[in-house]
């Protein structure tokens, strides 16, 4: 009793200490050296009091907003691509120059593919569903159910 008394104080010191920080523009994962927890633990603690850490979400917003301008900007601009690639007229081009276009072609064709297949195995990824909660399933590729629990219970029903 006494000691579940001491360690909610303590975490409320720690979110008073946490707030203080994010005031004066500490991410959390420049806390933990200060507060004296982990990085997750500040997260946590920040979570319950309700502590809000502007430095983490515009960290997050940067790097979210950077990486869709980057595919956008890829996909944007390979529809002007496929347009040029339209009107060339292959009587014209200067033989001389080919294998450096064919060498920069194969390079820019292993991105693209790269940069393809990573999507579609996000998105693949999250359209897996758990036959027995319906929930989100990721993880290994043959990976079924969501978890112990799910899988656990569908092979109790089936014997
Ligand atoms: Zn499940």
């Amino acid at each position: 009793m006494a000691r579940t008394q001491r360690s909610n104080s303590d975490r409320f010191a720690r979110a008073e200490l946490i707030e203080d920080l994010a005031k004066q523009g500490y991410s959390s994962r420049q806390m933990p050296a200060k507060v004296g927890v982990t990085e997750e633990t500040v997260r946590q603690i920040a979570r319950d009091f309700e502590v809000a850490i502007p430095a983490d979400r515009s960290m997050r917003n940067t790097r979210r907003f950077d990486s869709n301008r980057i595919i956008s900007t890829i996909v944007d601009g390979l529809d002007g691509t496929r347009m040029s690639i339209d009107v060339i007229d292959y009587e014209a081009v200067d033989r001389e120059q080919m294998p450096r276009w064919i060498d920069g072609l194969r390079q820019a064709e292993s991105s693209l593919r790269r940069l393809r297949t990573q999507l579609e195995a996000i998105l693949t990824d999250s359209e897996r569903r758990c036959p027995v909660c319906d929930t989100a399933v990721t993880g290994r590729a043959d990976q079924v159910y969501c978890g112990a629990t799910c899988r656990q219970r569908a092979h109790r029903n089936l014997t």
